[in-house]
């Protein structure tokens, strides 16, 4: 079945045309600039680089072009769009409606709107994708996946704040956490690639991007994450600053004589391996700078470190063991220095890697020392696949 798996943002659509029997992505897209000077899609297609620069004033018009790219004559890989079965949007916060992923009709979109003080920055978008697609392929079903989804099985101890339960009651406020297709898919995909069975293992996943979230999987659900309410709570990121004492920010904006929004902003953009470094949100670029005697670039790093050891220790000990590490995205998929400093010293929990195989980029691999109690895994995250195997489920039937 071919899915088409959409992923919008306020002036962007990604999207990635996959099919689900053989895992294959058959094409790759990206429109930037949506609604603003400047406008371009460009979109890949077996080596193919199809791209050119067309005013688009909203997400209807951009999912216009699109579908004419992927059924373009000379780059496209569809000869008619109705060889789309089934579109899959992602949609980040679900709030603790959504459980699973699910068939998008009248009532989920009113869901997703009342989600929107939660998701403020990325809901609104999303919805435009999943209402821009509805009126360009008004027959095709379309599907929502829900980045807090996976993470909605943790138990109360694990997902309410120690602040007055009026504010969980009425407010909503607690811990959601994010990340949950990659979490899932590669919880897993790693449980396979061992040969064991998820309903009988403790893993620590490490999501490590320009987002991170670390989360612990017992028995196939997930029973803590790092990430909270949004995505700012957790480990240092590329430019949010992670968990910090709240106090911080009164006391900041007295200081400087700023707004919460601007002190929220700073911490959302302005922070983490960027404004601890004042290098670059780049892992690669903080590695470089680092490397050559940056020394504010150094403690990023070993912020960012330690914050992955902390997780991982406090995991395992919610758990009262781990089975399984896994390594993912950008930085855990990439950074073989990374992984090496993180595992340094983790023998006490029966958890060392081998510095050989730990030499992998990208792939699968068990980077695990042969007298490893705990298995230390690479698994790329494949959210699209995730997203277009969910929307096959709920469509082969329909
Ligand atoms: P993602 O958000 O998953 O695309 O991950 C982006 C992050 O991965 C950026 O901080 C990149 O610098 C980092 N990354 C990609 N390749 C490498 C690499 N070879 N070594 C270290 N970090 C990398």
């Amino acid at each position: 079945m071919k899915v088409l798996v959409v992923n919008a943002g306020s002036s962007s659509l990604k999207y990635q045309l996959i099919d689900t029997d053989t895992k294959n992505t058959l094409a790759k897209g990206l429109i930037e600039r949506i609604g603003i000077d400047g406008t371009k899609l460009k979109q890949e297609v077996n080596g193919d680089k199809y791209e050119f620069e067309h005013p688009m004033k909203d997400h209807v018009v951009a999912s216009q072009f699109m579908l004419d790219a992927l059924t373009d004559e000379n780059h496209g890989v569809l000869s008619n769009m109705d060889e789309i079965a089934a579109v899959g949007h992602r949609v980040v916060h679900g709030g603790e409606k959504f459980t699973q992923s699910v068939i998008i009709d009248d009532e989920v979109i009113e869901a997703i709107k009342e989600n929107i003080p939660l998701g403020p920055l990325h809901n609104p978008a999303n919805l435009m994708g999943i209402m821009a697609c509805q009126e360009v392929m008004p027959n095709t079903p379309m599907v929502a996946v829900f980045d807090t989804a996976f993470h909605q099985t943790m138990p109360p101890k694990a997902f309410l704040y120690g602040v007055p339960m009026d504010y969980y009651e009425r407010l909503h406020v607690r811990r959601y956490g994010f990340h949950g297709t990659s979490h899932r898919y590669v919880s897993a995909r790693a449980a396979e690639f061992l040969g064991k069975d998820i309903n009988n293992l403790r893993i620590i996943t490490c999501h490590l991007g320009n987002g991170s979230s670390i989360a612990a999987i017992h028995n196939g659900k997930s029973v803590d994450t790092s990430m909270g309410l949004t995505p700012l709570e957790g480990v240092l990121m590329g430019t949010r600053c992670g968990s910090l004492d709240p106090a911080v920010v009164q006391y900041i904006m007295n200081n400087d004589g700023i707004s919460v929004d601007e002190v929220l902003e700073i911490f959302n953009k302005k922070s983490g391996l960027l404004g601890v470094s004042g290098v670059s949100s780049d892992m690669r670029d903080i590695d470089a700078a680092a490397e050559s005697g940056n020394e504010n670039a150094l403690v990023a790093q070993q912020i960012l470190d330690m914050g992955i050891k902390k997780y991982i220790g406090s995991y395992a000990a919610v758990m009262g063991g781990v089975d399984v590490i896994v390594f993912t995205a950008g930085i855990g998929e990439n950074s073989i220095e990374l992984r090496e400093r993180v595992m340094e010293g983790m023998s006490f929990l029966g958890a060392a890697i081998d510095k050989e195989k730990n030499k992998v980029r990208g792939k699968e691999a068990d980077i695990s020392a042969d007298d490893s109690k705990v298995k230390v895994v690479v698994i790329p995250t494949n959210e699209e696949l995730a997203i277009a195997r969910d929307a096959f489920e709920l469509v082969k039937n329909l």
